[in-house]
């Protein structure tokens, strides 16, 4: 399966393609910053809950913002109003333009988190069972079939 054997480096790029994380192929979003609810070619659904990226999309702000002040300190414009509105300017075009890249970022660490979660709930699952008592492992597998 695809998703098995992406690489991160592979899913980055997908993502600075703002493409899906898991094929590849499908559009993150239907126009410049509304997303699709699921990949059009494999059905991945970009955003399981509601709010998963916020946490991402607030630091990354915050981080911007952070930049911004540390260069409204540090340049010295000869005309301050010029050099304020030419801040604000680039703060505004900065955070705004780059909260489609931000968001397809937000969704593959989101992706690579959850196939992490599976493995690791996938291989839990294995050492339990392996782990279990005989007894106990065959009262689980007719289980199963129920
Ligand atoms: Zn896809």
């Amino acid at each position: 399966m695809k998703t098995r054997s992406a690489t991160l480096a592979t899913i980055m790029k997908r993502c600075l393609r703002k493409r899906c994380p898991r094929c590849g192929k499908g559009c993150l979003f239907e126009h410049w910053y509304t997303l699709f609810d699921r990949c059009r070619d494999c059905a991945y659904r970009y955003e399981s809950s509601a709010g998963d990226t916020w946490a991402f999309m607030y630091m990354t702000t915050a981080a911007l913002t952070g930049f911004i002040v540390i260069a409204m300190f540090t340049l010295h414009p000869s005309n301050t109003w010029l050099g304020l509105t030419f801040v604000m300017l680039a703060a505004v075009s900065v955070i705004a333009g780059t909260l489609p890249l931000r968001k397809s970022i937000a969704i593959a660490l989101e992706y690579i988190i959850s196939v992490q979660f599976d493995h690791q709930h996938a291989d839990e699952k294995a050492e339990q069972t392996h782990d279990a008592p005989h007894s106990a492992r065959g009262t689980n597998d007719k289980a199963s079939f129920i």
